[in-house]
């Protein structure tokens, strides 16, 4: 496949209309490109910043052809889409990441797989496709466990922590009947000091650029803040940094990685779980880096240079989720934000409030990282975080 320029006026593809292909789709328009977003989801954020858009099912043979012919190249916002659209399409444009890519990474199973077969750390773990394969995981892992679904889970969904056999019968009664289980990944639960995460981006040409080493929380498996700097020695940033380099090698990946990792109390870095685009937790990016990981997604898809990554701020990503939303859409609440020294809101414009869902975010900056903490902390606090 070509690894010529796509030029500025071109029309780029992106699969998912979410917040990620949202910024996406403004940071290309602010670099001269147009952009086709496909989600079948009408009210999708991209679809506002988008010149074409396509709300048919990603199965639709005649709009899969329609897309083709206009785009020049075609990038994702999520794992989810159809590795299968993605193949179809790396066949007559450029795709990145491509289809390969993705069907390691968008299956649970495949990515655990994958991963060990490269020696790369990752918690110990058992695919289980019965009853019988969950009680033998179990017996050899030990309680407490994880068990995810393979495919589709995302921010906690399709996620069960059992401590107990009460909680594996609980579970089994939930999913109906357990001799009817799909296709599950059983993990050793990981008691870690903090999870960490990092941006790796990877282009044809060979260029490879790295970003800071952040820290997250999360809490009932949804993202709730990112700290950059993380608050680790250089000794165990380094490390991050070359295990999820040689992840994203191993791949061949092309386009922007997310490689979370957990950090446990003896001072391993375990791969949780690798995305194959921009991330939650890169978010900082837009607002606290020289080049930020939407633009660098815009370069990679366009076979363009890396931009060079400096970090211009310690920073503090605060989420707002579900109804949390509403403290900054009053006139008061987004007063008082705005007159807050460093701080800059991104709103989704999504119309419905759900549970769990994420509306926006608020990203801190400042002179140094104390100051940036406190000033979050303190709008954390008003949103009734734990202090
Ligand atoms: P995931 O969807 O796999 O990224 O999981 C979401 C969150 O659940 C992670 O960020 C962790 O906070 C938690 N989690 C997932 N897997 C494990 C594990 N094996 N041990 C402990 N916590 C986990």
């Amino acid at each position: 496949m070509t690894k010529e320029v796509v030029e500025p006026g071109a029309v780029v593809g992106m699969l998912g209309g979410g917040q990620l292909g949202a910024m996406f789709a403004s940071t290309a328009r602010r670099m001269g490109y147009h952009v086709a977003v496909w989600d079948p989801d009408p009210e999708a954020p991209a679809h506002r910043i988008a010149k074409h858009s396509f709300t048919t099912a990603f199965s639709d043979l005649p709009s899969r052809e329609q897309f083709a012919n206009i785009v020049q190249a075609t990038t994702l916002e999520w794992e989810n889409v159809p590795a299968e659209l993605c193949g179809w399409l790396e066949a007559r444009r450029p795709m990145r990441p491509s289809s390969m890519v993705l069907r390691t990474l968008q299956d649970r199973i495949a990515q655990k797989q994958f991963l060990s077969s490269r020696q790369l750390s990752v918690a110990p773990f058992a695919v289980v496709e019965s009853a019988k394969q969950l009680d033998e995981a179990i017996a050899r892992l030990g309680f407490p466990v994880v068990c995810k679904t393979a495919t589709s889970g995302y921010d906690g969904k399709g996620q069960w922590i059992l401590r107990t056999f009460a909680d594996v019968k609980r579970l089994e009664r939930i999913l109906g009947q357990a001799e009817s289980l799909q296709r599950w990944i059983v993990e050793q639960f990981i008691v870690f000091v903090r999870e960490l995460s990092v941006l790796v981006v990877r282009n044809e040409s060979g260029e490879v650029r790295v970003y800071p080493v952040v820290e997250n929380r999360h809490e009932q498996g949804i993202l709730r803040e990112t700290r950059v700097p993380a608050p680790i020695n250089s000794g165990t940033a380094e490390q991050a940094k070359e295990l999820s380099l040689q992840a994203v090698a191993a791949l061949q990946g092309i386009g922007v990685f997310c490689v979370e990792l957990f950090h446990t109390e003896d001072g391993s870095l375990l791969i949780n779980e690798i995305a194959p685009r921009p991330h939650n937790s890169g978010h900082y990016t837009l607002d606290a880096c020289s080049v930020s990981q939407f633009e660098q997604q815009v370069r990679v898809t366009c076979a363009l240079p890396l931009g060079e990554i400096r970090l211009l701020s310690p920073a503090v990503m605060v989420n707002l989720i579900g109804e949390e939303v509403r403290s900054v859409m009053s006139a008061e609440g987004c007063s008082s934000l705005h007159s807050t020294s460093g701080a800059v809101l991104h709103l989704y414009g999504k119309q419905l409030i759900r549970p769990g869902r994420k509306m926006g975010h608020v990203t801190f900056t400042g002179p140094h990282e104390e100051l940036v903490a406190a000033v979050a902390q303190k709008f954390m606090v008003n949103l009734g975080r734990p202090a």
